[in-house]
């Protein structure tokens, strides 16, 4: 479907429930960074970029259909586009199987 899987430590072969607690903007941005409009988005995303759950934040966005601001290191129209391709998709599911197969093919 073209959407990788994003493993940025290495160590995250479990689906994290309670991703949030790990989010990298819990630590660099102010909530408001990462709704911003426009252009914006793109300097947004680059929060994302070493964030550790960032494959778990994607799916919760997709997954709810989340429409504002920057959510896995995608924008809102990024997200929409995807969405619209497979609207009745899960995505955690994708996410998950498609990170599991990449983790067993490098291992
Ligand atoms: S992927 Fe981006 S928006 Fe999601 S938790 Fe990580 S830093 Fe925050």
């Amino acid at each position: 479907m073209g959407v990788r899987p994003i493993s940025q430590s290495g160590d995250n072969d479990m689906w994290v429930e309670d991703w949030a607690l790990r989010a990298a903007c819990r630590e660099t941005a102010k909530p408001d960074e990462l709704f911003v409009r426009g252009a914006e988005q793109n300097q947004a995303k680059q929060v994302c970029q070493g964030c550790p759950v960032r494959t778990e934040c994607l799916a919760e966005a997709l997954d709810n259909q989340i429409e504002w601001g920057v959510w896995g290191g995608m924008t809102e129209r990024e997200r929409r586009a995807l969405v619209r391709r497979h609207p009745s998709a899960s995505w955690r599911k994708i996410l998950e199987t498609a990170r599991t197969r990449a983790q067993t093919a490098s291992a």
